[in-house]
């Protein structure tokens, strides 16, 4: 059992304005408990009369400043929480803090650059690392994605992928077995072989995560998400398995509706967003205070999901994430204070292990016939018929299992019966005199090869070839891939008189869209028994979506798409990421064509010690003579030339893998880039057409001679008019490159341009229409613009 308090960490974000120092300041002296000091500046403690002092001090287990790197929280807050839980111990990770402080980034990662990839990916990849190097045990990896939002769980692994909105997610419900114990109904569990698995899962529960997102819900600063990875591991042979669970949580947004003065007590519950931090926050009270007998986690479904994080079987880590502005100082003092409430709680954690039943069974059944054997031995009994086919062919396969086990201490059980022991010697004699057979007209000079180098055993040779196999495969379906895509490129050359949408596309994905092919086809598990689902689905899946969604479009609207896609701010960062893919893909082809190379040139290599070999061994025949036992100085060159190959072409294999993670990753971000472009394009076409049907007779009377019927191809046409007035204006009545603030009314847009229009309310365009003119028209156009404007730059 380990005990241990919960361990916290404050991160502070990077502040764009300079003029925020000063503000806080982190001493490091105290090497062992750094701790984080909020300055209040003098115009701001002014206003709290009942509390007078200027700074606050807390101590954290590390502070992180704003210089401190995504891999630094990771090696220093995750890797250790990652290291228990591959030692069979359970894991919480939770970030805290007001919206836009950093949770997000810290937990998942940013959505530009590979570099800013958070907690989540960098877990998996190490977590999968590990796996892969320590063969003595078999691990099971389990995946699951839960969002809470008002109190009710939503599934974000939907295999349906359908989800527009939260609510047509899976609904998760909490239920306490008689022990006590919590399960959750209806959330899946999927399991991942490997960390491109996991990786596509992550996205798929992030993407939608943001497609059910709306600007009613805010689901992202007002939901938690809960990201768990379960683990069981079971040595080979053994009935014990090891559970762990490692949870990795983006909490709701810590603000509060009404700002309290820095040295306000707690709030009362009505005036938290969020219900349920309000419950976190009694529960982390309760087990900080002593001799409290009862915790509230049932109160809310986000406590009792994390019962065993809070005060229970569990190693727990918090981080405290900060943006020190001047602003935000009452919201990052109450993160602090929480924090230090939290870093009182103790936790006992233990290693989760249960007896498999199935195992157990198998092993009963062993000692029952152990015994029965026993007994025949004490009571004399012998059989006196000769042994049937079937007991024959049973017990070959019982020897050849038994040869064939590396474990030194394993045995050969066939009981007491003397005619299936005398068979035993006899099969065994058989075997012995056949391979001796063999091994002299065949293997006598692989015997001598090993008895002056180190001796490579025929598992090992077995074990080298199936890898050398595998990593076939792998360069075989990359370089594959390679030559899909070159003919792809070369094939949107040709079509240059393609549709512009979908040529776009093609462009855009350096794998064919909705293909799982190409790197995703790399060697990976056997189908998962908690879920049957295909991972790879996924991607492809969602990148269908996607066509039909831009299929189902108009021309028109398809156009206005485009040009919504061109100024959003998004579409720099897709670019980007499409440079940066290609240069990666070219550097996977390179690679990988080296990595060809270097096989044939091993191959050779090997080839000519096999032949080296058989001359020495003719030589020895023709002329009767034993081996020399000198080593052969040719042979030890092709060895040493071999040993280097081998090492060349694990260096090259690694970084081939490590840049196929890096594509995925960047794939993914660009793949839920788009989905995200999409939809902020359906919201904002919507509010469009909505904004145009309503001020139509406006617009009419711009264009007096030729009323715009009613029908969507006239708002659309309508809608031309209006961006063709000038193209300049045109882009900046797209709205797209600075995405509207959560925090804002739904309806801010519409509201805050009707309320700027010049002279006469935009409301009443639409109600007069006899008396507009031109200059109305264009006034409404140019106010709508500076209110475009204006949010973009906010
Ligand atoms: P939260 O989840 O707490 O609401 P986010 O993680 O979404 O906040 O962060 C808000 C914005 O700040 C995002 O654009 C994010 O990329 C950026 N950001 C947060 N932390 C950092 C950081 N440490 N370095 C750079 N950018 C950051
Ligand atoms: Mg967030």
């Amino acid at each position: 059992m380990v005990k241990q308090t919960i361990q916290i960490f404050a991160r502070v974000k990077p502040t764009v304005r300079k003029q925020q120092q000063g503000i806080y300041s982190i001493d490091e002296d105290e090497k062992l408990t750094p701790s984080l000091e909020i300055i209040v500046p003098h115009d701001l403690a002014d206003g709290f009369v009942n509390n007078k002092r200027e700074s606050y001090k807390f101590k954290f287990q590390r502070i992180f400043d704003q210089g401190a790197n995504q891999e630094t929280i990771f090696e220093n807050i995750a890797k250790p929480v990652a290291e228990s839980v591959l030692a069979g111990y359970n894991g919480t990770i939770f970030a805290y803090g007001q919206t836009g402080s950093g949770k997000t980034f810290t937990i998942t990662g940013g959505a530009e650059r590979y570099s800013d990839r958070g907690i989540i990916p960098r877990t998996l990849s190490y977590i999968f690392e590990q796996l892969q190097k320590d063969s003595s045990t078999i691990y099971t990896t389990r995946i699951s994605y839960l969002e809470i939002y008002n109190e009710c769980g939503y599934d974000l692994l939907d295999p349906r992928h359908e989800a527009s909105s939260l609510e047509d997610l899976p609904k998760v419900t909490v239920f306490e077995d008689p022990d006590q114990n919590i399960h959750l109904k209806n959330l899946s569990l999927h399991q991942a072989a490997t960390e491109e698995e996991a990786l596509n899962l992550l996205f798929l529960g992030d993407t939608n995560r943001m497609i059910a997102e709306t600007p009613m819900n805010q689901a992202s600063t007002r939901s938690h998400c809960i990201f768990s990875i379960h683990l069981s591991s079971k040595e080979p042979g053994s009935a014990t398995v090891r559970h762990a669970k490692l949870h990795l949580v983006d909490l709701a947004g810590s603000e509060r509706v009404a700002k309290t003065g820095v040295g306000g007590q707690l709030l009362t519950e009505a005036k938290y967003i969020n219900l349920s931090l309000h419950y976190l926050e009694q529960v982390i009270i309760a087990l900080s205070e002593k001799h409290r007998s009862h915790i509230p986690y049932r109160n809310s479904m986000m406590t009792s999901v994390l019962r065993d994080s809070l005060g229970g079987n569990c190693m727990t880590t918090m981080i405290a994430t900060l943006s020190l502005e001047k602003r935000n100082i009452d919201e990052s003092i109450s993160t602090c204070r929480f924090a230090q409430r939290v870093a009182l709680i103790k936790n006992e954690a233990v290693l989760n292990e249960e007896i498999d039943p199935r195992l157990m069974i198998i092993r009963l059944q062993k000692e029952i016939q152990e015994l029965k054997d026993e007994l025949a031995i004490v009571t004399g009994e012998q059989r006196t018929e000769a042994l049937t086919d079937a007991e024959l062919l049973e017990l070959e396969k019982l020897i050849t299992s038994f040869l064939e086990d590396q474990d030194p201490e394993s045995r050969l059980e066939v009981g007491t019966d003397m005619h299936k022991i005398h068979h035993c010697f006899h099969y065994l004699k058989k075997l012995l005199n056949d391979k001796k057979i063999h091994g002299k007209s065949t293997v006598s000079s692989e015997i001598k090869d090993q008895d002056c180098q180190e001796p490579l055993k025929e598992e090992e040779y077995k074990k080298l070839r199936d890898l050398l196999q595998q990593r076939n495969n792998e360069i075989n379906i990359l370089v594959n891939m390679l030559k899909k895509e070159k003919k792809k490129a070369q094939d949107a050359l040709h079509s240059s008189g393609m549709d512009r949408s979908e040529c776009g596309h093609s462009q855009s994905s350096p794998f064919p869209p909705g293909n799982p092919e190409g790197l995703r086809t790399l060697p990976s598990s056997a189908p998962t028994q908690v879920q049957d689902v295909n991972t790879f689905g996924y991607r492809s899946s969602l990148l269908h979506r996607k066509t039909v969604m831009r299929e189902e479009m108009s021309l028109g609207r398809q156009e206005a798409f485009e040009i919504f896609k061109r100024d959003h701010a998004d579409s720099v960062t897709i670019e980007d990421n499409k440079q940066i893919l290609k240069q990666r893909f070219s550097e996977a082809k390179a690679l990988g064509e080296s990595i060809n190379e270097t096989r044939s040139k091993i191959g050779r290599l090997k080839e000519e010690i096999t032949q080296r070999h058989m001359q020495q061994v003719a030589l020895g025949i023709s002329e009767n003579v034993a081996m020399p036992s000198m080593p052969d100085l040719l042979e030890e060159k092709l060895r040493s030339q071999l040993e280097e190959e081998k090492i060349r072409y694990k260096m090259m294999f690694t970084r081939l893998k490590a840049l196929k993670v890096e594509i995925e990753h960047l794939q993914l971000l660009m793949d839920k880039a788009k989905v995200k472009l999409q939809k902020e394009f359906e919201a904002w076409w919507a509010e469009e057409a909505t904004s145009l049907q309503v001020n139509s007779p406006a617009v009419n009377s711009l264009n007096h001679m030729k009323p715009f019927p009613q029908t969507p191809e006239s708002q659309r046409e309508r809608f031309q008019l209006l961006c063709n007035q000038s193209d300049v204006n045109a882009r900046k009545i797209l709205p797209s490159p600075c995405p509207i603030p959560h925090s804002r009314e739904p309806s801010s847009t519409s509201a805050s341009l009707e309320d700027s229009i010049p002279e006469k309310p935009a409301s009443s365009i639409p109600l007069t229409g006899d008396s507009q003119t031109d200059s109305d028209i264009l006034a409404f156009i140019k106010a709508r613009q500076s209110i475009l404007q204006k949010k973009c730059f906010q």
